[in-house]
């Protein structure tokens, strides 16, 4: 796709050379004087012109200078442009994905200046994190102890009355800029992640050159060169010792205006430039900035004007046709938010025609692409870039996989770990490093995949689930462009109904199905289907639109400060209730909301989940009907399997989370919130969720409904390749999944402790109390019988993590309280498995061992 661009910019910059170098002659003889002043100034210096002989020239923000013979590039730095402030800004336009270098990768971002330094142009990073009140004497000391940070220097080759000359291959054919190969902690063992090797400047090149007035990029071609590669990559790497890399480095100047930069809130939820003030002794007086879009009306007396220059965005002509109507209808839901803070048409959606002649990497055109890559890290990406000092964003850009939003589940992405995941999660977050990365449409899309299978076999017909899809494309877009506007997750917003609301389309279509789409939503499939309402929230909700008036509700500087208090005093709203992933629940030990989770629904879901349970046990006994069609292999039903199960993976997290929970109100003094900051979870809600998890995750029959279909669970055969193990299907490992996952959390030690702690301020259900109902869940339902394979597992890893807490060594942070209660556990445990009574050679074998294992756990010193 992007070979072509290349020859169209291999051609244009010659025919704008000799046009240019002939306006420059005219500026030189203009210049005369002062050409000449330069020059008995700086004799040594051999003139511009025969220094870029034979070069095209892009003229811009920089003017290069691409020597077209050699490859070689220079840049012409005006005088006055030292000492400014421009902003910096990579983009991956193409490499290995396991390391992030994805195309159009937002990366980078920073501040940086140019000064002329002996016969020298430096280029160094400028520290923006500090803050300093010019009314304070302490000013005049500002950014002591700020290291400076010089990127590159490099000899002035020549130098003329308006600037300076300099060759900038060392710059821009290396890793100066951004850093492309990462550096991994030294405890990464060699081979784990693939590794490009070192660069070779010689195999380097430019690939595309655009300037213009305000911006100027330079796009790149890295030659990595790795002789004896220990990790071959995935699919995408055509062979481990040679791998190029495409960056885009793009300049721009800083913006003109007069925009006054907001200060970032904990009530609501936008991305920020976390900015310190080093004059204050204030607690948490902190001049952070919201990242938002300059928006100024057109008319300024209007309640309600359009913008001088609206936010515009491309669906770009990679987009599949069938998608693109649905795509620009999401993007101007975004307009109804804007109404309320005082902008018509703020968001304008546009199709690229196929005829367009600009580039969609151009970063001055806002993009929504489509894309199929071979190892996507992400279902959709919405991120934008900034400028550092006051937030404003600059552009953004939207990536879909395709894959993502296509109406097939890929469904073994769910249960077998990524193809590309050749690092472990940690050294993958090492390397993503600052980006901003949205899972959402990973979850979405499995969220989907099931709840379509589900919708299908209850009988829903195909117009039904073009309709799903349809919703499901629109939530897409709208949390995406959600990102792009500045806002980060809201993960508390789908409590905003009931369960018996949540389908009334009467209610949900006024207000919509949650208070934000910037929430990972379980998808809403009823269990009567003459009850379903929407399958996803198709609107901006109540927090959007609040969000969106608390960040670009323009107001007069005197008007401002009121303006914006009189916005956040009503975030004791319930409809704008807010939590982010900061706080989020979906990884066990995180958080401690439990209404701040993802892939959760209503303002229940201890009810929901039991009826979503309900739901795919009742499925389970359909599955094979209906996707075991003749003429295909069973793959088909195998993966719509692993989708419901799935599901009960999901609803069981969500669940588990409400056990030892504290919910959480972020509203300041004098609001009037009828809630404290902290309150513990309910017993009476906790040991709900106790009930639920014991009848739907750890009972003797919950995964009953399975087993008829195990002996057809194959996958199809594609050459030698079984995904690492032989084919035969594994039905404990699914469950044992599940408990594993559950368990987790239970045994996490900030859950256990933290139940502990909030006993001190409200909380009754003890940690002692929560492993017994535990301990009854998980053996007495088969005490007198014969305990089954799920039990077998479930009851050995239970006893493994009550050891665990017990002979924790202290670092792991369990409190006394919990390791009693373990203690205590295991002992009872071992009392009742005495009497016990077993019925089969099996489960005599499965309690000895567990006896055993207790034995030793209470026997270490
Ligand atoms: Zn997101």
């Amino acid at each position: 796709m992007k070979s072509l661009k290349n020859v169209v910019w291999l051609l244009l910059p010659v025919v704008l050379c000799s046009f240019n170098l002939s306006a420059q002659n005219k500026n030189d003889k203009k210049n005369k004087d002062a050409v000449a002043d330069t020059v008995k100034k700086a004799p040594a210096k051999t003139g511009i012109t025969d220094k870029i002989k034979g070069s095209a020239k892009s003229e811009g923000l920089f003017t290069l200078y691409l020597d077209t013979a050699k490859g070689t590039m220079q840049l012409y730095i005006k005088k006055d442009q030292l000492g400014k402030e421009f902003i910096y800004q990579s983009f991956s336009m193409g490499g290995p994905t396991s390391l992030f270098l994805n195309q159009n990768m937002i990366r980078t971002t920073w501040v940086f200046k140019i000064k002329k330094s002996y016969d020298k142009l430096e280029f160094s990073q400028v520290n923006t994190n500090f803050w300093y009140d010019p009314a304070n004497a302490v000013s005049k000391a500002a950014d002591v102890d700020v290291a400076e940070s010089v990127f590159y220097a490099d000899k002035i080759v020549a130098e003329d009355a308006g600037g300076y000359l300099v060759a900038v291959d060392g710059l821009f054919l290396s890793d100066k800029l951004d850093q492309v190969k990462p550096i991994l902690p030294p405890t990464v063992p060699p081979g784990a992640v693939f590794n490009l090797g070192n660069l070779n400047a010689g195999k380097s090149k430019y690939s595309n050159l655009r300037s213009y007035p305000n911006n100027t990029d330079v796009v790149v071609d890295l030659a990595y060169d790795n002789p004896a590669p220990l990790n071959g990559g995935g699919k995408d790497i055509t062979d481990a010792r040679y791998t190029r890399v495409r960056m885009q480095h793009s300049f721009l100047e800083m913006p003109k205006n007069d925009f006054r930069p907001r200060f970032d809130d904990p009530r609501v939820g936008y991305f920020s430039q976390e900015v310190d003030n080093l004059t204050t002794v204030k607690v948490a007086d902190y001049k952070d900035v919201i990242n938002r879009w300059n928006l100024v009306k057109k008319d300024p007396s209007a309640a309600v004007s359009e913008p001088v220059e609206p936010i515009v965005w491309w669906v770009e002509n990679s987009t599949p046709v069938e998608y693109r109507q649905t795509i620009v209808e999401a993007g101007e839901k975004w307009n109804e938010a804007f109404e309320k803070a005082g902008f018509k048409n703020a968001v304008v959606m546009k199709i690229m025609p196929d005829t367009a002649s600009w580039d969609p990497a151009d970063i001055r055109y806002n993009v929504i692409r489509w894309v199929s890559s071979p190892y996507p890290q992400y279902g959709a990406i919405g991120p934008s870039f900034v400028n550092p000092r006051t937030g404003q964003i600059l552009g953004a850009d939207i990536t879909v996989e395709w894959r993502s939003g296509s109406s097939t589940p890929v469904f073994d992405d769910l249960f077998n770990s990524a193809p590309s995941a050749d690092a472990p999660e940690k050294l993958l977050t090492d390397i993503k490093g600052k980006a901003h990365f949205c899972s959402m449409a990973t979850e979405l899309k499995a969220q989907y995949a099931a709840g379509m299978s589900m919708a299908e076999m209850m009988g829903a017909g195909s117009s039904e689930i073009k309709e799903m899809h349809k919703q499901f494309l629109y939530y897409l877009i709208l949390h995406e462009m959600g990102h792009t506007l500045g806002l980060n997750h809201n993960m508390k917003a789908s409590i905003m109904l009931s369960p018996a609301e949540v389908n009334n389309k009467e209610i949900t279509h006024k207000i919509g199905l949650q208070g934000s789409v910037m929430d990972y939503p379980a998808i809403n499939v009823s269990n009567d289907r003459s009850k379903q309402g929407d399958y996803y929230t198709t609107k901006v909700g109540p927090y959007d639109i609040w969000a969106i008036q608390f960040g670009y509700t323009p107001f007069a500087p005197s008007e401002e400060k009121n303006g914006i208090d009189k916005i956040l005093s009503r975030s004791t709203d319930p409809q704008l209730a807010f939590g982010n992933d900061a706080d989020d629940m979906r990884s066990p030990g995180n958080g401690i909301d439990p209404r701040v989770m993802i892939n959760d629904m209503s303002n229940d879901m201890i009810t929901y989940a039991k009826d979503r349970f309900i739901l795919v046990n009742t499925m389970m006994g359909k599955l094979k009907d209906k996707y075991s069609k003749p003429g295909q292999s069973y793959a088909e039903l195998r993966n719509r399997y692993g989708l419901l199960v799935n599901q009960r993976v999901i609803m069981a997290n969500g669940v588990s989370r409400y056990i030892g929970g504290v919910y959480v109100d972020r509203s300041f003094i004098g609001q009037n919130s009828p809630n404290k900051p902290f309150t513990v979870v309910p017993k009476e809600k906790q040991k709900k969720a106790m009930e639920v998890l014991s009848t739907y995750v750890f009972a003797p029959n919950a995964y009953a409904a399975d087993s008829y279909l195990f002996p057809y669970m194959q996958m199809q055969r594609r050459g030698f390749n079984f995904f690492g193990s032989p084919e035969d299907y594994k039905p404990q490992s699914t469950a044992l999944g599940v408990h594993q996952t559950i368990l987790a959390q239970f045994f996490h030690p900030t859950t256990l402790t933290r139940i502990n702690n909030s006993g001190l301020y409200g909380n009754t259900y003890s940690v002692a109390e929560v492993l017994n109902d535990l301990t009854k869940a998980i053996f007495d339902a088969d005490l007198k019988t014969s305990v089954n394979l799920y039990r077998e597992n479930l009851q050995t890893e239970y006893v493994k993590g009550l050891s665990n807490v017990v002979n924790a060594l202290p670092a792991a942070g369990y409190d006394n309280a919990s390791k009693a209660a373990a203690y205590n556990a295991l002992k009872k445990i071992k009392t009742s498995l005495a009497t016990a009574a077993s019925p089969d050679e099996q489960t005599k074998a499965h309690r000895a061992y567990i006896s055993f294992m207790i034995e030793k756990a209470l026997a270490v010193k």
